[in-house]
């Protein structure tokens, strides 16, 4: 292929050898967003996908660790202003998470109100079982023109999917997303200048194995299918919408920055 490749969603730091598995991406070229958990990982991914061409790191703090870990809040706002992306945030409403719902409805709007404020961040951002909550956060709290958020494995209803687009979201997709019927019956509602790909891993399979950034092109060939298009066109118009992002995403030169 002759696009690049995009991984949207990858936890490079928690495959056992952190530093091969960035070298990994890089040398695949694969347009790899490595996202965190916890805001205390941020200066080492950030110091080591800063050595490279392809890899970026996420500023995140993860809905699942939210219960024990809002403390580090302030930590995540300490780092802001050096994190072009956020990752992972969002909600979970999950069974073993639901007890923490409000706790990370509190921290999610803190999120998207000071990503608002400083705007041109990109988010990647979780909503199990909660995507109509996400959806109202970010529609309360971060306006399509001072942030742009990716909805990472997105499982809500086509509706939900509707209104996201109506709200600026982009959507990395995943394999796992591809294979499935559900999945597959949201995807295709989705207008293809919103598509981005993912793997996920170290959460993913692929081949018995992690998944890896470059398995995106097995999910690549999967939306090719799905689209009626082909691998190539289809990788190209992934690493054109990441372009499309990251311009919408500048920041103009003159736009003072004001605390609110
Ligand atoms: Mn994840």
């Amino acid at each position: 292929m002759n696009a690049h490749l995009v991984d949207l969603h990858c936890h490079l730091d928690l495959y056992p050898d952190f530093e091969s598995a960035v070298k990994g991406a890089d040398v695949a070229g694969v347009y790899t967003l490595a996202v965190t958990t916890t805001p205390q990982a941020w200066p080492r991914n950030h110091e080591v996908a800063g050595r490279t061409r392809y890899v970026r790191a996420g500023l995140g703090l993860h809905p699942q660790l939210v219960a024990e870990r809002h403390g580090e809040l302030t930590l995540w706002e300490r780092y802001l202003p050096e994190a072009r992306y956020i990752g992972e945030v969002g909600l979970d409403a999950g069974p073993q998470y639901y007890r923490s719902l409000d706790l990370q409805k509190q921290v999610f709007e803190h999120i998207l109100e000071k990503c608002g404020q400083i705007g041109g961040k990109i988010l990647s951002v979780h909503s199990v079982r909660a995507a109509t909550a996400v959806l109202d956060l970010v529609q309360a709290h971060l306006p399509a023109t001072r942030g742009r958020v990716v909805l990472h494995w997105f499982t809500g209803s086509k509706a939900e999917a509707r209104r996201a687009v109506e709200l600026g979201c982009f959507f990395s997709v995943n394999g796992a997303m591809t294979t499935s019927e559900r999945g597959r019956g949201v995807i295709a509602t989705l207008p293809t200048n919103r598509l981005l790909t993912e793997t996920d891993g170290p959460f993913t399979q692929c081949d018995g194995r992690s998944a890896r950034p470059a398995d995106v092109e097995s999910t690549i060939r999967n939306l090719a299918n799905l689209y009626c298009s082909t691998p190539e066109i289809m990788a190209a118009a992934v690493e054109e919408n990441l372009r499309t992002l990251l311009s919408e995403t500048e920041i103009p030169p003159n736009d003072v920055q004001v605390p609110r």
